[in-house]
């Protein structure tokens, strides 16, 4: 109760304070003086003793910007291997009882947790390594996201306050996400459990505290335990690609109505529930009907190709057949290509916003008002056959 009271207490604490008029090392001491004030006892703050100078390997990460947009083939490629999937059915087997626990208490599918496990770190393999408070310290001191990374700071000395794990142990990766299953610091002290009772949240070495307290984030956040993520589907060649996206819903029984069908041609099977459609590579690619369990997901990580891949690797390893409908060749846009794209938008008076080099949902719109216009798929999805269409 004491981190979650620290927390809600931060959160209403300015701590808007100008990191760039100091040098690293006064930044240092007034956080001390921050901590100490929020009840961190001084053997913890000992740990602020060997901060070095800000990272900057870390800065090169969090600037980093990519020279081309990922494609989904890639993503899904480089998560989702045989290798994995037999790896994850091992691993599924051997931690059966655990997970079984688990479920009973959270209501989260095994098969889930173990895709969750999978990508966030090759099941526990590749956990980050850097030292947590070393990365927060350098993103705090850093006047981008200052406050953000400050009041992970600040909970990341509480956690190590609490004894839920020393200063040295709490590795995690550059943007300071812990342990096995990637928990942020704030994400811990509200959502982590001890699952083993031996009174310290490990969600570094212990499974059964790794398990609980992702399963108890899931469950927090919706996760319906009778529910699949979601399935892929056969669109109706007359399909109407504005219904496409997140943001519209309809019950199952709506979208069967519209001819969506399982992709062996079956009806899709009928529950009160509600659902979008997702066509993560445009009319081109596959088409997936996403429930609930897919938001949840995104609660955890919001990327769309993200949620997909937990979902499908989850059905891999429950024995799921691949994706059929991948495209041949999906080619990666470079992010020259997508501000051409906006800028050529914008001169013919689709408003797509700033041009970026990120599609968002301005983005979108505008290439959907376009599409509209020349009569074609209305998908919004930004492509290379989109690009010389516009240049013509
Ligand atoms: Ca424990």
């Amino acid at each position: 109760m004491k981190l979650v009271a620290a927390l809600f207490l931060l959160f209403f604490l300015n701590v808007s304070i100008h990191a760039e008029e100091l040098s690293f090392a006064e930044w240092v001491e007034q956080l001390r003086v921050e901590a100490r004030s929020l009840g961190i006892s001084e053997s913890t703050l000992a740990a602020l003793d060997s901060l070095e100078a800000p990272l900057e390997r870390v800065l090169e990460l969090d600037s980093s910007q990519p020279e081309y947009v990922q494609t989904f083939t890639r993503y899904l490629g480089l998560r989702v291997t045989d290798r994995q999937v037999s790896r994850g059915q091992a691993l599924l087997d051997e931690h059966a009882e655990l997970l079984e626990q688990v479920r009973q208490r959270y209501g989260v599918q095994p098969q889930y947790l173990a895709a969750f496990w999978a990508i966030e770190s090759n099941f526990g393999s590749t956990t980050g390594g850097f030292s947590v408070l070393q990365a927060l310290a350098t993103l705090a001191f850093d006047p981008r996201r200052a406050e953000f990374f400050r009041r992970e700071m600040l909970i990341a000395l509480q956690i190590i306050d609490d004894g839920h794990i020393s200063a040295d142990g709490m590795s995690g990766s550059w943007a300071g996400a812990m342990g096995q299953l990637q928990f942020m610091p704030s994400v811990f002290a509200l959502h982590g459990v001890d699952g083993d009772g031996d009174g310290k949240i490990d969600i570094w070495n212990s499974l059964p505290d790794i398990f609980y307290s992702a399963a108890n984030f899931l469950s927090k956040s919706g996760w319906k335990g009778d529910e699949r993520w979601g399935r892929e589907v056969v669109l109706p060649s007359n399909f109407d690609f504005a219904l496409a996206g997140t943001n519209t819903r309809k019950p199952l029984q709506a979208w069967s109505e519209l001819g969506i069908r399982q992709v062996s041609g079956a009806p899709i099977p009928i529950a009160d529930m509600q659902a979008s459609i997702v066509i993560p590579v445009g009319a081109e690619g596959p088409a997936f009907l996403v429930y609930d369990n897919f938001r949840v997901t995104r609660v955890y990580n919001p990327p769309i190709f993200y949620a997909l891949t937990v979902g499908h690797l989850a059905d891999r390893f429950t024995g799921g057949a691949a994706i059929q409908h991948m495209p041949e060749n999906e080619q990666a846009m470079s992010i020259a290509d997508i501000q051409e794209l906006q800028e050529r938008l914008n001169s013919l008076g689709f408003d797509s916003g700033d041009p970026d080099g990120r599609v968002g949902s301005k983005t979108r719109n505008a290439i959907r008002a376009y599409q509209q216009q020349k009569q074609l798929p209305m998908d919004g999805y930004a492509s290379f056959a989109l690009l010389e269409g516009l240049r013509n």
